[in-house]
């Protein structure tokens, strides 16, 4: 059924606690944690607890959730103290999407540069 565990998700695995992650901060329906691979001072992915493969997927199929991963964004970037920040949303693998499961990066912490490569 839409938005169900997935089990061979490795995000999905995470939330259940099966793969350990550093965890900032979790609501009913999203999950925030420390990107592995940070590209930046603050690299936090925020991601919906339902299962969809993408940002474009989750948006049509739950707009409150998309709204819920936006505003726990902007509060992540509060905590972390980022004056100003980019929230990136990789879609399909000519994008650098490289896991299926819908994500924000939350990214901030030094000077960006416009257009992204
Ligand atoms: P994408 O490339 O799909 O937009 O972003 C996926 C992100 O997940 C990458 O930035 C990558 O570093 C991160 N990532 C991949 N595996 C793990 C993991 O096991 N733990 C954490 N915390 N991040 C991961």
């Amino acid at each position: 059924m839409a938005g169900e565990a997935n089990a061979d998700c490795l995000f999905c695995k995470i939330i259940a606690g099966e793969v350990p992650a550093t965890v900032v901060r979790e609501t009913d329906t999203t999950y925030a944690f420390r990107d592995i691979n940070p590209q930046a001072p603050t690299h936090v992915l925020v991601i919906p607890k339902a299962h969809y493969p993408d940002a474009a997927t989750l948006a049509a199929a739950e707009p409150q959730i998309t709204a819920d991963l936006l505003r726990e964004a902007g509060v992540v970037a509060a905590e972390e103290k980022l004056e100003s920040y980019r929230v990136v949303f990789n879609t399909g693998s000519g994008a650098g999407q490289t896991v299926f499961h819908a994500h924000a990066h939350l990214l901030g912490g030094r000077g960006m540069q416009w257009p992204p490569g």
